[in-house]
């Protein structure tokens, strides 16, 4: 259960992008992508692969390795290795986003420096170390003091990061979009130049691909695997709905961590792992990430409206600045529209639809976008 608030709707059904409330009111969902990802609801292959999994082995304590779990291990380590050649990893599988990034920042503990260095409007997660790293001051102020020793340099700012990593920190932590803030693309460059100030120090390179990986934005990985970061955090997506995270460490990071040092019950089990393989497969089978440029493409062009400030986002990972105030409204107007997005601020709206999203739907929404912001405006003013 969430800490958001009441819920605004009950669902109870879904197919593709499309979701039915308990009052059988069908919606658009343009939201859902971010944790459902890929193959939005209730895809025949995700159906198949955690049936068919639960059918042979449903779990077994971890002190045995599954083969669903060895094949995905793989797999992310080829995800985010460079397209002429393999690097040596290691993976370690969780049930969430917040818990990879827990056993991230414990690797980045094991370099023997404590100084970490994130972005401000980070998001990675809201267990304590996760939170640590996050900058919102509401999610953080509550709960303070924090652990660590987190600096926050301004996003997107080459020079303000290397201004703050020196010899003592352990990692740069950043996410390749920023997924939370709303969508905040960093400058051509930015992710490159931090991997030169950090290798330049001995620090680690952290991405946290937790909402931007997997496809979201047309690419596997929204960062380029030939910069080689030394962890990578994956989740949300990942295996289609079902819970899971992964902690995936690269070269030398990859044994940060040894035998004994962390573990989890249920992180990788055999069902989540299989979920997360037919995404994989569904992924490339269905060409996704394809489709996820080419409809992305077309909702940010469609987009444009005068009220409409700036649209910003790759793939299917869309954020939208309005010129007031208005996205609660919006979001409200959306839904009585048919439509489900989301606000990540008073004027910012997100879309991470699941890749699936036909054309006609994408073609739906912007046909319907004029009038709910019309009427998000109208009860605005
Ligand atoms: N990192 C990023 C970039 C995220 O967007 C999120 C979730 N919004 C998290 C970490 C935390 O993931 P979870 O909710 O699965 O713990």
């Amino acid at each position: 259960m969430n800490t958001f608030g009441p819920p605004k709707l009950v669902l109870v059904r879904g197919e593709g992008a499309h979701v039915w409330d308990e009052d059988g009111t069908e919606y658009v969902d343009l939201l859902g992508g971010i944790a459902v990802n890929a193959l939005g609801h209730a895809h025949p292959a995700l159906v198949t692969a955690v049936t068919e999994q639960m059918q042979t082995l449903g779990h077994v304590s971890n002190f045995f390795a599954t083969g669903p779990q060895v094949r995905l291990a793989e797999r992310l380590i080829g995800l985010c290795s460079p397209d002429s050649g393999r690097r040596d990893g290691r993976v370690f599988l969780a049930n969430s986003g917040s818990e990879a990034n827990e056993a991230a920042l414990k690797a980045t503990r094991r370099t023997g420096r404590t100084k970490l260095v994130s972005a401000a409007d980070s998001f990675h997660g809201r267990t304590m170390g996760s939170l640590a790293l996050t900058s919102k001051a509401a999610y953080r102020e509550p709960f303070e003091p924090l652990p660590g020793d987190v600096t926050f340099v301004p996003y997107g700012d080459a020079a303000a990061l290397a201004a703050a990593v020196d010899d003592e920190t352990a990692a740069v932590v950043l996410e390749p979009l920023q997924g939370e803030a709303g969508v905040n693309v960093p400058p051509p460059g930015y992710l490159a130049e931090a991997r030169r100030v950090t290798r330049e120090h001995g620090a680690l390179l952290w991405l946290d691909e937790v909402q931007t990986g997997i496809g979201r934005t047309g690419r596997w990985t929204a960062h380029d695997p030939s910069l080689e970061p030394d962890l990578v955090t994956f989740a949300k997506g990942l295996a289609g709905g079902y819970p899971i995270g992964a902690c995936v460490g690269l070269g030398e990071a990859g044994h940060l961590l040894g035998p004994g040092n962390h573990g989890t019950t249920f992180g990788g089990n055999p069902v989540a792992s299989a979920a997360a393989l037919a995404v994989l497969d569904t992924i490339e089978a269905e060409d996704l990430r394809a489709h996820a440029t080419a409809v992305g493409a077309r909702l940010r062009d469609g987009l444009d409206h005068p009220h409409v400030a700036e649209v910003r986002g790759e793939g299917l990972l869309i954020g939208i600045s309005l010129d007031a105030e208005v996205a609660p409204a919006a979001v409200a107007a959306a839904q009585d529209a048919g439509f489900i997005i989301n606000a990540t601020g008073p004027d910012r709206v997100r879309l991470a639809p699941p890749l699936v999203l036909t054309e006609a739907d994408a073609e739906s929404f912007l046909a319907a976008w004029p009038a709910i912001l019309d009427v998000a405006y109208e009860a605005g003013s």
